[in-house]
């Protein structure tokens, strides 16, 4: 596994942890590493499935971001009646990663992800919290986000409500039956027998170490490696261009689940560079928007999903966009929305529900606090608008003026926009809104199979050993695929319940049935 330059700080194999140095051996039958929505899931899973799981967690407390849970065929959905044609969902993603995504993964997601969500829904209501569908999905002719997007609250009570709501239940469930979280227990090496079963975790810290013997298995559930510039530089340098991340805590998410996996014999997946999810952050409101680049010129059609915004915007001088508009813009927004022609992540308010109205109140406490904290600028002039975006003002000035023109025109002759969404800019007072980069997950990882078992440079399974969440690799190509909002979640809790059964040696379809698609 060693290249001859050991190029990479992971390439060298570390020193194995000093005996003397291991203060404790702790018995369980499947170890999980990573109380994040993976590992969370897995153990509640392993232990319906009758075996003896622990979790350990460097953290002094579970991981839990976001709202949305990709999953297909719910019961939620059935409720609301949401057709969805999900063997086209999948032709989609497949699609956009150009062949490049293992499609057996996807087509096993697709099938059991419904199964699993009605399991989970079940732990979540039982809870207090209630299950909804997100509405706000894109609607454009090109580019269709699909209504596949669960989400879990408690209503008024939005501090305890999303993912983080949820894992609260869930680490309630986990103690109440039985399973030790061991919090503050970093993984750091995995110890296998020669070529073969993986059979136990060293964690813990230098001269206070405890040997886990993990009799069925491990679980690998330490999430991504987005805030390791290093493993960033080597699987998708390009996500080094974005202007920010926004984990918490930042060290969380390190790949050191891939790295302690790597060291016994696994492989990364096949297809580089791996994808990585990055958004705009949701502050700007980018919308449809004219957008323009630190000259003042337009450069693109607005109406595209934020992650092709946000990749796209690296790309022009400085990394640097803006997205305009003037006192009409919230309506107009609310005008695209109602009528059915726009929407889509970070454009559609985050949190609307289905049967939700569209929150004018909500936007514009949004924007104001936005210009509070100076994400937005406005001015009653377009030349002081361009001071403050520090953009060269004839040319801004020239651009506006000539989207206003094609606005009029209804006809977007120099980037083909839609012209139900070409708004003019015209009303004071105006605001531009700069747009970052934000990375939320690096989506590569393990090379895996459907059983979510680790494999080896051979593609053959290492025995006991297995991968769940966003440490696994296979499932996204290409870049990140937007059209199912919630799938980071969403292939956590479907391969993290699969990885828990398997570990504990039973059969998933005697546990969670496929669902017709
Ligand atoms: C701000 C934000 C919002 C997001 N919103 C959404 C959303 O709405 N929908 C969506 O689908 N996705 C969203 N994502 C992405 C999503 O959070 C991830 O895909 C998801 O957290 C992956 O879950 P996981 O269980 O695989 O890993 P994680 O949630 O990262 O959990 C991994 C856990 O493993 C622990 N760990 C790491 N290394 C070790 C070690 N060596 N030993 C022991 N423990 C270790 C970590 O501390 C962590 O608790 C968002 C991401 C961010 C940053």
């Amino acid at each position: 596994m060693n290249t001859p330059n050991n190029k990479w700080s992971w390439e060298k194999q570390p020193l194995p942890i000093p005996v003397e140095e291991i203060k404790k051996t702790v018995e369980a039958d499947i170890v999980v590493i990573g109380a994040g929505l993976a590992g969370m899931v897995a153990a509640l899973s392993a232990r319906e499935a009758g075996a003896k799981p622990i979790i350990i967690e460097k953290n002094w407390t579970f991981s839990a971001r976001g709202f949305h849970n990709a999953a297909f065929c719910t019961k939620v959905q059935q409720k609301l009646d949401i057709k969805v044609d999900y063997r086209q969902v999948i032709r989609d993603w497949v699609r956009w990663s150009q062949s490049k995504a293992d499609e057996v993964m996807l087509w096993r997601f697709a099938r059991k992800s419904g199964a699993c969500m009605d399991w989970l829904i079940d732990i979540a209501e039982a809870g207090g919290m209630q299950v909804g569908i997100w509405d706000g999905y894109y609607k454009g002719p090109d580019y269709t986000e699909y209504p596949v997007t669960h989400m879990f609250y408690i209503p008024g009570n939005p501090d305890i409500s999303w993912n983080y709501g949820l894992s609260k239940i869930l680490e309630k469930n986990i103690k109440s039956q039985g399973i030790e979280i061991h919090y503050n227990m970093p993984a750091a090496r995995l110890i296998r027998d020669e070529q073969g079963p993986v059979t136990a975790v060293i964690a813990g810290k230098p001269g206070n170490y405890t040997r886990y013997n993990a009799s069925r298995g491990v679980i690998i559930a330490t999430g991504d490696y987005a805030s390791d510039m290093e493993m960033l530089e080597r699987y998708n340098s390009f996500a080094l261009e974005a202007d920010a991340q926004v984990y918490f805590p930042q060290e969380t998410n390190v790949g050191e689940g891939h790295k302690i996996a790597m060291w016994i014999g696994a492989a990364m997946q096949k297809v580089e560079p791996h994808s990585t999810v990055i958004h705009l952050e949701a502050g700007a409101m980018s919308y449809f928007f004219l957008h323009v680049n630190a000259r003042g010129k337009r450069f693109k059609n607005e109406d595209v999903n934020t992650q092709s915004k946000s990749c796209g915007k690296l790309l022009e001088p400085g990394g640097i966009a803006w997205t305009v508009y003037d006192a009409n813009g919230l309506f107009d927004v609310q005008k695209s929305i109602t009528s059915g022609i726009g929407g889509g992540l970070f454009w559609d308010q985050t949190e609307r529900l289905k049967g939700q109205e569209w929150d004018m109140e909500a936007e514009q406490a949004l924007l104001e606090e936005h210009i509070k904290n100076g994400k937005v600028v406005t001015a009653n002039t377009l030349e002081e608008l361009a001071k403050k975006m520090k953009v060269p003002a004839h040319n801004f000035m020239a651009t506006v003026a000539r989207y206003n023109q094609m606005a009029v025109q209804k006809d977007d002759e120099d980037f083909g926009k839609r012209p139900e969404l070409l708004t003019p800019i015209e009303k004071p007072p105006f605001y531009a809104g700069k747009l970052l980069a934000t990375i939320l997950t690096a989506s590569g990882g393990l090379r895996t199979n459907t059983n979510c078992e680790v494999l080896d440079e051979d593609d053959e399974p290492i025995t006991n050993l297995y991968v769940a969440g966003s440490t696994a690799g296979g499932f996204f190509a290409n870049d990140y695929p937007t059209i199912c909002p919630g799938i980071g979640h969403g292939r956590c809790i479907t391969f993290g319940r699969i990885a828990g059964i398997i570990a504990a040696g039973k059969n998933v379809d005697d546990i969670v049935p496929s669902r017709k698609i």
